[in-house]
């Protein structure tokens, strides 16, 4: 999980990129970066927050009317500086990328790279696969010449033969425009605006959510779509190009927890998608029979399911955790014992709001389980009878190969284990899981798209590029028991 933001024709490209990026840091907190283009490339990266990275120091002499800026979280890469985003390479031309996603074949493109185009990587992040592979094509069909819109088209079309998993990708070519391209499953958010400047010139940009665009002021739009590309050229040409046909796949977890709940994805309202789900799992609360004196959200993701619970079961809610704001989101934090300690300094019980109740916790999801046992100890320390735990979505048993580093397959804690055995583990008195069905329903309720064009392969184990085995799982959870022991809360 990453965010970035490119724009074209900025008069501010610090500001703009800066207040960009704070608008998505929940997309990643571990290392930020911006490029401009003024003549010559101006970057600057480093690890931590954007308050940390974009310093007045740091950014003086960052010019330019073209910008990039991302937020990382670590994927492929290890996480040190030399992997942030965004990259840039000379050859053919000045090339500037950055991404949201995770490239499967990472390996084997690495030493195709070489082999074929001597083209050596300088760092572990897997954006730098994707701008090799993209350089590496316009180097061989330019030949010397000039950069094209049909070229461009040439390079995507490589990339999308080339690139196996997900990926939404954002850049510019130095002194001809800014570009982006979403892979043809449409797995990662990417999406577009304008804005006209007072001197009436035309910004153009793309952002991985909604909410950074119009906090900027821009008119959004929902595309790139699956498999398209977009290419802007300095005199202001846009270039909208169905490079092939789309698969649609988006991941129906950014709804779940990603996402700002006022971004808006593929043209769907990450809010009332997340009340759908409110409404499914209180259908469901019913059939089960359970009934308690009030209604506890796990801040912040699972807030407007819990309130749309509260309303259609009929029952108090009551803000009973209150959340420190100055501690970062426990499933993005690297490590497991930053993970826990941090889960008793963010959340605090008001236990005058529980004390002899019988409570309903809502929470987005439960992946290892730790978060969620020590939430439930905190409450039956503050006095509550029953505690009851909801999950906005189903149980997660599948590793995420696409670019959300949430879990290895054995620390799932519903891996294997029945509702009664997760209940059991986690201290409640039972455990109500979101149905597929009904997550994927809330989530496409306002698309065209049904169960089989989404991704929720981290439910379901199928996953949508049809290109990933046992010999691909195996690998990638070496790689992340080797680099940080994987994620989640
Ligand atoms: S596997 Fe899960 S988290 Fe990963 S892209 Fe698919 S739905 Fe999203």
């Amino acid at each position: 999980m990453c965010g970035f933001i490119g724009l074209i024709g900025t008069d501010a490209p610090v500001r703009e990129v800066h207040d960009g990026l704070l608008a998505i840091q929940h997309r990643g907190q571990d290392a930020a970066g911006i490029v401009t283009y003024d003549g010559r490339f101006h970057l600057r990266k480093g690890e931590g927050m954007v308050r940390d990275v974009f310093t007045p120091e740091a950014m003086a002499g960052v010019r330019g009317e073209v910008a990039l800026g991302h937020v990382r979280y670590p994927t492929i890469g290890s996480g040190g500086v030399e992997d942030a985003q965004p990259f840039v390479v000379t050859h053919p031309f000045g090339i500037a990328m950055a991404h949201n996603g995770n490239v499967a074949n990472y390996d084997a493109l690495r030493e195709q790279l070489l082999r074929r185009a001597r083209r050596h990587l300088l760092s572990k992040c897997d954006v730098e696969v994707i701008l090799n592979v993209f350089a590496d094509s316009l180097a061989r069909q330019s030949a010397g010449g000039e950069f094209t819109p049909e070229l461009f088209r040439a390079a995507v079309a490589e990339v999308y033969a080339e690139v196996k998993g997900a990926y939404s990708v954002v850049g510019f070519v130095a002194g001809k425009g800014l570009f982006a391209f979403r892979d043809p499953y449409g797995i990662k958010p990417i999406c577009y605006g304008k804005r006209t400047r007072s001197d009436g010139k035309i910004v153009h940009a793309v952002a991985s959510e909604s909410v950074v665009l119009e906090i900027l002021g821009y008119e959004v739009e929902m595309r790139p779509r699956p498999g398209e590309a977009l290419l802007i050229l300095e005199d202001g040409t846009v270039h909208w190009e169905q490079v092939v046909p789309p698969k649609s796949r988006p991941c129906v977890f950014e709804f779940v927890y990603f996402a700002r709940p006022d971004s808006t994805l593929d043209g769907v309202s990450v809010y009332r998608a997340r009340e759908r789900m409110g409404e499914a799992l209180a259908r469901k609360v019913r059939r089960m029979g359970i009934t308690a004196d009030a209604i506890v959200p796990v801040p912040e993701s699972s807030r407007a399911a819990a309130l749309e619970m509260a309303r259609q079961l009929g029952w108090p809610f009551r803000e009973a955790l209150v959340k420190n704001r100055y501690i970062g989101r426990t499933f993005i934090m690297p490590g497991d014992a930053t993970r826990q300690r941090s889960v008793r300094h963010k959340l605090n019980v008001i236990a005058g709001e529980v004390d002899g109740k019988d409570i309903l916790l809502v929470d987005d999801s439960i992946v290892r389980g730790t978060t969620s046992r020590k939430i439930v100890r905190m409450l039956r320390d503050a006095g509550a009878r029953k505690v009851y735990l909801a999950s906005t979505a189903p149980p997660l048993r599948y590793p995420c190969v696409y670019g959300i580093d949430m879990s290895t397959r054995k620390e799932f804690i519903a891996r294997d284990r029945t509702e009664e055995e997760v209940a059991g583990l986690l201290g409640v008195d039972a455990v109500i899981y979101q149905d597929l069905e009904d997550l994927v329903a809330a989530v496409t309720a306002e698309s065209p798209l049904a169960l089989d064009d989404t991704c929720h392969a981290c439910f379901s184990g199928i996953y949508p590029t049809g290109d990933i085995g046992q010999e691909e799982l195996d690998a990638l959870e070496k790689e992340r028991e080797e680099v940080h022991g994987g994620q989640g809360s």
